[in-house]
């Protein structure tokens, strides 16, 4: 499996550091608003890398961060007249909701800002008696010059930096371009005490911190937009190596950014939607497969047109689940001549796949696969072990892995009333069975039949399953 790292430019061989364990880490959202379609992407592209390196049986550790302390927070605590705690817990609540929406699974865990300030306290201790941090009264800064490797994972030169940073007049740095670790506390903000008093810590030590908590020193995968790859990754990278002398991150993944109108869609601009309105318009399903069209690190343009391209290109799939379906009840097929061999579409997805992640192509060939099937089964050529291996295929790649289509929403979607009602005629059928009422039993099985509820007896009791 190759994969582009950030840091070399370079596509590379995926090696973990102790396989079959992969750690994963994604920087998460800041809790102060619902989050828009371009951090959906993000967050879906990185579930997607997830799902698929648990489908190449690896052991993925996931973690994502949620940032619950912040100026974004505290300000809008105080437009609303609220507490920063209360913003950031209910817009956490909302983030949630919505990743479930988007069918993003769970992380293994989302450790929070402020149940960390101890690990991040205690990390800016370890740059300070380094001598790579320096209090100036009571707010803590990261002294740059000391990190020979500062601006390896953006490709940014010290002295090109230098020459566009200014300095805030209330800020008393060494060098402009040194950033804070620590700030001191002020009045009406939430604060935590520390070692140079209080305050509370700086956003990019937060990442350092609860990774290297939750995952270790070295970690396998980090990932996150472009945005953040300069200054917040490279700060990472210098407050993680600083203190630990040890490779901070092996392989650095970075998602290209949702535009609209060629710009990127963000918060400060003004030009978003939030997913949460989107998906009142459009489905999980044809957000993911929009998504899934483009290559993870390109951008890509917002637009209803491609939404709507993406929800019909959906249905064509569900049409195609709905048909394999009937026609496994119906078809007869066992010679072995129309044996359908599937192991070339496998291969050719596993291939596009394993190439850092191509979704695009992957997709490609599963279309490549519907277009050929439905051809055999137009020709009657195709058998029904084969028909079954097509739609665990479909299952796998499309539900398991893309998370485009979830075979448990469209098969199993829960309406207990109808559900009950089946139950009730199958234990009546039951009786006339007992009765020997073979006529009136069957009549009721083909009458549901019709109505898409087939009923299976078997000798333990009667079951039925729903056609799509
Ligand atoms: P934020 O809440 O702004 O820190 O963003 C959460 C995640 O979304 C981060 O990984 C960002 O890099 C990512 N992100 C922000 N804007 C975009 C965008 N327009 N397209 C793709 N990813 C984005
Ligand atoms: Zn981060």
């Amino acid at each position: 499996m190759i994969v582009f790292n950030t840091l070399t430019k370079k596509k590379e061989e995926f090696i973990p550091l102790n396989p079959p364990f992969v750690t994963m880490y994604m920087c998460g959202p800041t809790v102060y608003d619902y989050f828009h379609i371009g951090n959906a992407r993000s967050f879906i592209m990185s579930d997607i890398i997830r799902r698929y390196l648990e489908y190449k049986n690896y052991q993925v550790k996931f973690i994502m961060n949620l940032t619950d302390i912040e100026d974004k927070i505290i300000k809008k605590a105080n437009e609303q007249n609220t507490t920063a705690k209360e913003v950031s817990e209910f817009f956490s609540n909302a983030f949630f909701e919505d990743l479930k929406k988007l069918r993003v699974k769970k992380a293994n865990e989302y450790p929070k800002a402020t149940a960390h300030v101890d690990d991040m306290i205690q990390l800016i201790k370890e740059l300070e008696d380094k001598g790579i941090a320096y209090n100036i009264d009571g707010d803590v800064y990261y002294d740059i010059k000391k990190f020979s490797d500062y601006g390896k994972l953006s490709g940014k030169k010290l002295d090109e930096l230098e020459i566009g940073a200014r300095v805030e007049v209330s800020e008393q740095k060494r060098n402009p371009l040194d950033f804070a670790l620590w700030k001191k506390a002020k009045e009406g903000e939430p604060s935590w005490d520390s070692p140079w008093g209080k305050g509370r810590p700086g956003w990019h030590i937060e990442c350092s911190a609860m990774s290297s908590k939750h995952l270790g020193d070295t970690i396998d995968i980090h990932a996150g937009g472009n945005d953040l790859i300069f200054p917040h990754h490279e700060n990472e990278i210098a407050q993680s190596e600083g203190a630990k002398e040890k490779q901070f991150v092996r392989y650095w993944i970075h998602f290209g950014f949702l535009n609209i109108q060629n710009e990127k869609m963000s918060k400060s601009l003004g030009n978003f939607f939030t997913a949460r309105d989107v998906l009142k318009y459009y489905s999980a399903d044809a957000i993911r497969f929009f998504f899934c069209q483009t290559h993870y690190r390109g951008p890509l343009n917002f637009s209803n047109d491609l939404l709507d391209a993406a929800e019909k290109g959906v249905e064509k799939i569900k049409n195609f689940i709905q048909r394999l379906n009937s026609e496994i009840e119906v078809n007869k097929i066992q010679d072995k001549i129309f044996d359908f061999n599937i192991s070339n579409y496998k291969s050719e997805f596993e291939n596009s796949m394993d190439d850092d992640f191509n979704t695009p192509k992957a997709i490609a060939v599963i279309f490549e696969l519907i277009k050929d099937t439905n051809k055999l089964i137009d020709n009657n050529q195709i058998n029904n072990t084969s028909l079954v291996q097509v739609r665990d295929f479909i299952k796998t790649t499309l539900d398991d892995v893309l998370g485009i289509i979830s075979f448990e929403e469209l098969f199993y979607k829960e309406k207990p009333l109808e559900d009950d009602l089946i139950k009730l005629i199958i234990e009546l059928r039951d009786e006339l069975k007992k009765e020997k009422n073979y006529q009136l039993a069957d009549k009721i099985r083909n009458s549901l039949n019709e109505l898409g509820i087939i009923l299976q007896d078997s000798k333990t009791g009667t079951t039925f399953k729903k056609k799509l």
